[in-house]
């Protein structure tokens, strides 16, 4: 069993209501969603932070299913949010890197 929760959930030891999967991301419902949209994509490489990523090509990957999910999700038009939380200040829990897909409510900004 790995100590990191989401390597747990790509590997297939912690369950999760799976969205998409590919060899390289995977994406899954965030189990305490803020709206009614809330899926978490991620690397299914560990990578701790934002810091971290030396691979651009991944980020840019992300973004584009993030999109993917959000027209699926009928999200698109209406709009969405797509956040990475790093770190302390940036109010990181789980240090495996993940994009948060966040719609189908208004949102504030700035965030609080
Ligand atoms: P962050 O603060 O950016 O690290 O966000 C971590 C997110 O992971 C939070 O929104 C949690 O609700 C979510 N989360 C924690 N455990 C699980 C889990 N077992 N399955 C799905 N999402 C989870
Ligand atoms: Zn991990």
């Amino acid at each position: 069993m790995s100590d990191c929760l989401f390597c747990g959930i790509i590997n297939k030891e912690i369950p999760a209501e799976i969205v998409y999967e590919d060899d390289d991301v995977i994406a899954f419902k965030d189990i305490k969603p803020v709206a009614s949209t809330h899926v978490l994509i991620v690397p299914k490489k560990h990578i701790p932070t934002l810091i971290d990523v030396d691979d651009n090509m991944l980020i840019g990957k992300i973004h584009r299913i993030a999109v993917e999910l959000a027209e699926k999700n009928n999200i698109a038009s209406s709009g969405f949010r797509i956040v990475c939380n790093c770190n302390r200040h940036g109010g990181q829990e789980v240090f495996h890197l993940h994009f948060h897909l966040i719609g189908g409510r208004v949102m504030n900004w700035p965030p609080g």
